[in-house]
């Protein structure tokens, strides 16, 4: 997953990919809500090749069984259809808990379900962990019930984005956010904050180990192309020939990391001592017709490599803004640098390469 290393592609893998043999004693049983999303799918793949065992936790909402389907059949793997709102019973070291649709058109489908996601599936993984604080021996699993059973809990993730339409740039984990309470995407926002409090309640109040990652804008292969975020509407229209679609003016800033950088920050999160939040993204920022250019630019290239013919370049078209859309996003990484050892290592030219020949060597199979 390495840039330079193009050994394992995510369209080749099965359960025959050279999974680690690991020892019991280091083996841990890992829980993932959301696991059949797009980043829950790639997380799944690492720590499957890491050689641990992997459970997967979700209702299809936005993920697909297709994401992680190549895992089916093996020992290390499970995969279980539910909905994160309802009690659920399992044994596990650790909980990434991801189990949350995360594009505008979706978590505004269902607002008030969004929020639930958060309350009563998020805080619940909390609530299980009254009794224990640490790394857990081998063998003395979590005990993970949504609602009811409060026992031991070891590690827990989360996944925040509390910082909504920002006044101070770049954003540190200090920067407290500023969010319209009840504009749209307030059931998103308000969501991803009060899971925050209520997570660091648990922590104060029962002692439950817990990590707290703030993403950024992530992209890569798997996300649902029709799932309205910017790169997949980019990469989508520009490969079909369409007008491509930039809200207002285009003067909004996004910072954009790739889908593995985000994979190896989480697990380096989730495995540190680090209980404070800590921003995981990449600092490269582009006004949103910036990054317009830069992608028809890419898939111009990527199609000129594979002899596709073009009659003319892509007209870039402006359309209205969403309400509260936020004006500027970068994440400060100071913390995740110092801390987890960790820093982005694809660039956005590279990743959107990578991306691009997978969206379109789906469109040649028929399926986007
Ligand atoms: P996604 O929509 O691809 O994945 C979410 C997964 O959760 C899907 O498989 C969906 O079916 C499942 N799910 C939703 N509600 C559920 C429920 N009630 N019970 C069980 N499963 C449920 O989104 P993603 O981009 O993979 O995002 C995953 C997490 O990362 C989310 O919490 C999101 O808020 C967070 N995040 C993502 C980004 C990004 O740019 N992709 C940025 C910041 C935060
Ligand atoms: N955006 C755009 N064209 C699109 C989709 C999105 O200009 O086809 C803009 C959107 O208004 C926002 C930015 O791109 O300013 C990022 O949108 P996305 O939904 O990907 O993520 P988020 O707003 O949650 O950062």
């Amino acid at each position: 997953f390495h840039p330079d290393t193009k050994s394992i592609s995510y369209t080749t893998l099965s359960r025959f990919a050279p999974v680690k043999l690991l020892p019991p004693s280091i083996r841990k049983r890992i829980l993932v809500t959301g696991g059949a999303g797009f980043v829950g799918s790639h997380l799944v793949d690492r720590l499957m090749l890491l050689g641990h065992e992997v459970t997967v936790i979700d209702n299809f909402f936005t993920g697909s069984k297709t994401t992680v389907s190549h895992w089916i059949g093996h020992p290390n793997f499970e995969m279980v259809r539910h909905d994160v709102v309802e009690p659920f019973m399992i044994e596990c070291d650790q909980i990434y808990h991801l189990a949350c649709p995360a594009s505008p058109p979706h978590y505004q489908f269902n607002a008030c379900q969004d929020d639930q996601d958060v309350l009563h599936g998020h805080p619940q993984h909390a609530r299980t962990g009254q009794a224990h604080q640490g790394p857990l021996p081998h063998q003395q699993h979590i005990r993970y019930d949504l609602r009811q059973i409060p026992t031991i809990c070891s590690s827990l993730i989360t996944m925040l984005e509390v910082y909504g339409d920002p006044e101070v740039h770049p954003q540190t984990e200090d920067y407290w956010g500023h969010v319209n309470p009840i504009g749209p995407r307030a059931c998103y926002d308000e969501g991803k904050r009060v899971a925050e409090t209520l997570t660091y309640g648990f922590q104060r109040q029962d002692g439950v180990d817990v990590r707290v990652a703030r993403i950024f804008n992530t992209y890569g292969p798997r996300m649902n192309p029709a799932d309205g975020r910017v790169v997949s509407n980019f990469i989508v229209q520009a490969l079909k020939g369409e007008d491509m679609t930039v809200y207002g003016d285009g003067k909004q800033t996004r910072s954009f990391q790739y889908i593995h950088d985000l994979v190896d920050g989480m697990i380096a999160l989730m495995n540190s001592d680090e209980t404070r939040p800590v921003n995981i993204g990449n600092g490269d920022e582009f006004t949103i017709g910036e990054f317009a250019e830069l992608v028809r630019e890419i898939v111009e290239k990527v199609q000129d490599e594979d002899g596709v013919k073009r009659t003319r370049s892509v007209k870039i078209i402006y359309e209205p803004i969403p309400t509260d859309d936020p004006q500027r996003r970068r994440p400060d990484t100071s913390r995740a640098k110092e801390s987890l050892k960790w820093q982005p290592r694809w660039t956005v030219r590279m990743g959107l390469e990578e991306m691009v020949r997978y969206y379109k060597a789906k469109m040649e199979e028929g399926s986007l």
